[in-house]
């Protein structure tokens, strides 16, 4: 089976997070077809409610030097307003249309065809593949859960491949050497309320507010690792419970979303934040961290998946760190990570596709991957 059948074939199965309609079995079934050891893991969210399904397969016959493969068989939701079915895999003038197909369906059936082709021959070394079912709402359990039994088993790869769509206008031209961290602070504001036309008898709990998300949002942050694009900050979300035009709210909240390079650590980033908000009242702060930023420090990595690209279709890619955060952010704290796939021009969009040539050059890439790596 090539590529784009088994990517058409991923992209049939409705896995929107945390469904997995099949998915995970499809690409275990085609992994054991050439000898891959498969383990279908199945882990409940913290919570108690939904069951989530993960797969961890090998191959290979010596531990001399495991890579792994990670990715994602989840999809975010289709949305209305598709010129097609976004779960039929529609081909159309050269493209192949439909939910996943770019992020990142695309990406493991590339990987998963490269394996089998490599598997034709004898190699010393193993392949571990990390397919989670639940990246895209925040990976609660598959990656970590994964992790934790592949430390227990003793099997963390050295280096992870991570199949995550990283690339500009054709597969190959950017390779994601990390992301920068995001962290997202509900500020809360509380004032006292009052008729509009008496200042003297409220304080407005949203003019405070939207002063200090103004503040926040104009901060000249530093930027020392250019490695890293500078950090940003953005408000994403402003609540207040008002009924009436000339009534002053007592409470309002807002979310910040914030970005940021290794010029900054959380506890610093967090010190900034309460900084920043002496001289206003009424302002309270709470802090959720989806992660740090992180960066590759294998050159060897790097040069070798510069190289994969380079003599597969004749491209240097450029080495960035822009785009959102991945389960590379898990498994940059136990091996090297880079990520390298599809273009991104249409994730999480409708009419998500990918052009079929983008496809067959990825299993090409991956494949020479594979011969270097394990040369
Ligand atoms: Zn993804």
């Amino acid at each position: 089976m090539n590529a784009t059948d088994f990517c058409a074939d991923l992209i049939r199965c409705k896995s929107v997070t945390p469904n997995d309609d099949g998915a995970i079995g499809r690409i275990a079934d085609f992994l054991s077809a050439f000898g891959a050891e498969t383990e279908i893991l199945t882990f409940r969210s913290a919570d108690g409610g939904n069951v989530v399904t993960n797969l961890f397969a090998k191959y290979g016959n010596s531990e001399r030097k495991i890579l792994g493969f990670l990715g994602h068989s989840d999809v975010v939701p289709a949305g209305d307003g598709w010129e097609t079915d976004p779960f039929e895999a529609v081909r159309k003038d050269g493209f192949l249309i439909g939910r996943g197909a770019a992020d990142m369906k695309g990406g493991i059936a590339a990987f998963c065809c490269a394996a089998a082709r490599f598997a034709e021959r004898p190699f010393d070394g193993t392949v571990e593949f990390f397919i989670t079912g639940d990246e895209e709402k925040g990976s609660p359990e598959g990656i970590r859960s994964l992790i934790d039994s592949a430390v227990r088993n003793n099997r963390i790869p050295r280096d992870c491949l991570i199949g995550e769509p990283s690339s500009d206008l054709k597969t190959g031209d950017r390779i994601y050497i990390g992301h920068r961290g995001s962290m997202n602070v509900t500020v809360k504001s509380r004032g006292r309320q009052g008729h509009s036309a008496y200042p003297a008898a409220y304080k407005n709990s949203l003019s405070a507010l939207c002063k200090y998300i103004a503040k926040i949002a104009d901060f000249r942050w530093k930027h020392e690792n250019q490695q890293f694009p500078t950090t940003n900050a953005e408000a994403t979300m402003l609540f207040t419970d008002n009924y009436a035009v000339n009534v002053v709210p007592e409470l309002s909240s807002a979310n910040l979303n914030i970005r940021f390079g290794d010029d900054y650590t959380i506890d610093e980033l967090k010190e900034l934040i309460l900084r920043e908000a002496e001289g206003f009242e009424g302002l309270s702060f709470d802090f959720s961290v989806s992660g740090e930023a992180y960066c590759c420090n294998s050159e060897e990595l790097k040069t070798l998946a510069a190289a994969a690209v380079k003599e597969t279709i004749g491209v240097d890619p450029v080495f960035s760190t822009a785009g959102g955060t991945s389960d590379g952010r898990h498994m940059i704290r136990f091996c090297n990570v880079i990520e390298l796939g599809l273009p991104d021009s249409t994730i999480h969009q409708k009419n998500e596709k990918i052009k079929i040539e983008d496809l067959e050059n990825l299993e090409k890439i991956y494949l020479r991957f594979l011969e270097k790596y394990f040369a």
